[in-house]
């Protein structure tokens, strides 16, 4: 048994006064309750949370682990050490591997490395073979095996009949398709908003169209064929508000969307400042875009807080702008961000951040994760709003990240997943 002793509980659904002790056995919480008795040398461990907050782990629907194909960036081992520094108990692997994970043999291969971590880790399929836009993987079969959803990410679906024939055969196996929402026509060079920053790297950037008519689109075909999406990494303001009408028209929660810490924390501007380390895709675009999608956060339009941790190496990323690939590693810093952003900025509770990094997430793929209740999995993060974290380092491979070396409010104190410590913050 593990007891947790003199936390304040944040659980989205539950309100807990004054502090609490949890009780942990067998993996599950057994009791909650202002103090709780054990006898002597019942529990393997005692942890004095004073002054802490325990919420449900997180939980990121949207990570890349690179394995298989790129190990030398990320490992499923340190993609879940990465994220357990991060408070996350549980993720979603994206299919972009190498193979991809089109088919059953690769699916296999990564759910068995994967549960040999600490974490729970879930592993997407690809929408369409190879991720070429074309033809339909055999979905039935690989969430058979075990996909927990479906994505191209990282590529659109350009073609309106594959799109609507994937939402259509989702649909009828009650199965989450995610989107990456970016048409190539309207873009030059990737990873840049098409403004100033783009400007003055003398290139044409990726134009704020490139998402926003596919985002048009696919909630149309949502609503038209009833399938659940998830519309990832929302860049640009009039996405934030097409996804807050289609779901006032949406009766059947079948519309998610999620933003990055990336895009709510940065703006174009950290192109010029941080070159490389800031190319993502899609691009951070303006001020007026990240208000947009705080306000998004906020009002429930954007549902969840996604990291799309996109591990790469340094020789990559110290090529010239155009060559050098899109993505930030964004597990360990998540919490932090959201803390700075949102709460402390007044913009929402720490209950409201705990709700998007994890409750809604959980829910999105129905996963028995992102509560603190008797019964529920004991998968907790204990953290604290009055410590400062310094990201001098990472426990990813990769360090690709604007924000190594700063220090950001907000402390992940320890990652508790199925019961055990599986990450502590080192005093
Ligand atoms: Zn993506």
């Amino acid at each position: 048994m593990l007891l947790i002793k003199n936390c304040k509980i944040c659980d989205p659904y539950s309100i807990y006064e004054d502090q609490q002790d949890i009780l942990i056995e067998n993996g599950t919480i057994k009791e909650i309750a202002p103090d709780i008795a054990v006898n002597d040398g019942e529990c393997s461990e005692v942890i004095d949370a004073s002054g802490l907050v325990a919420a449900p782990g997180f939980v990121d629907v949207h990570t890349h682990f690179r394995d298989p194909g790129f190990p030398n960036k990320e490992t499923i081992h340190t993609g879940a050490l990465a994220a357990a520094r991060g408070g996350y108990t549980s993720v979603v692997c994206m299919a972009n591997t190498s193979p991809a994970v089109d088919n059953a043999e690769t699916l296999k291969y990564v759910m068995e490395e994967a549960a040999k971590e600490q974490i729970h880790i879930y592993q997407a399929a690809t929408v369409t073979v190879g991720r070429n836009g074309e033809a339909l993987v055999d979905m039935e079969d690989l969430k058979g095996h075990g996909a927990a959803g479906f994505t191209d990410d990282g590529s659109p679906i350009l073609s309106d009949e594959v799109t609507l024939a994937a939402m259509e055969k989702a649909a009828n196996l009650n199965a989450v398709l995610s989107f990456h929402e970016e048409d190539p026509a309207y873009i030059g060079v990737s990873g840049v908003n098409d403004g100033p920053a783009a400007e003055a790297l003398d290139i044409k950037g990726a134009g704020r169209k490139a998402e926003t008519t596919m985002v048009v689109r696919d909630l149309n075909y949502a609503l038209k064929t009833k399938c659940k999406i998830d519309i990832q990494h929302v860049s640009a303001a009039e996405s934030v508000e097409f996804i807050r009408q289609a779901k006032l028209k949406d009766t059947d929660g079948l519309i998610h969307a999620e933003a990055t810490p990336n895009h709510f924390t940065l703006t174009e501007d950290a192109v010029s400042e941080y070159g490389t380390l800031a190319k993502i895709n899609p691009p951070l675009r303006t001020e007026a875009d990240r208000q947009a999608i705080i306000n998004g956060l906020v009002d429930g339009t954007i549902d969840i807080i996604a990291t799309d941790h996109a591990p790469h190496t340094s020789a990559e990323k110290e090529q010239e702008f155009p060559k050098a690939p899109s993505g930030i590693i964004g597990l360990e810093t998540a919490f932090s961000l959201g803390f700075r952003e949102l709460v402390q900025s007044g913009r929402m509770t720490l209950t409201g951040l705990i709700a998007l990094m994890s409750t809604n997430p959980a829910n999105l793929y129905s996963l028995n994760a992102g509560r603190i209740k008797i019964g529920a999995p004991a998968d907790i993060v204990l953290l604290s709003t009055e410590t400062n974290t310094k990201y001098d380092h990472f426990e990813s491979r990769s360090s690709n990240s604007p924000f190594l070396g700063q220090t950001l409010p907000g402390a992940v104190f320890a990652t508790i997943c199925s019961g055990n410590v599986v990450f502590r913050r080192k005093i």
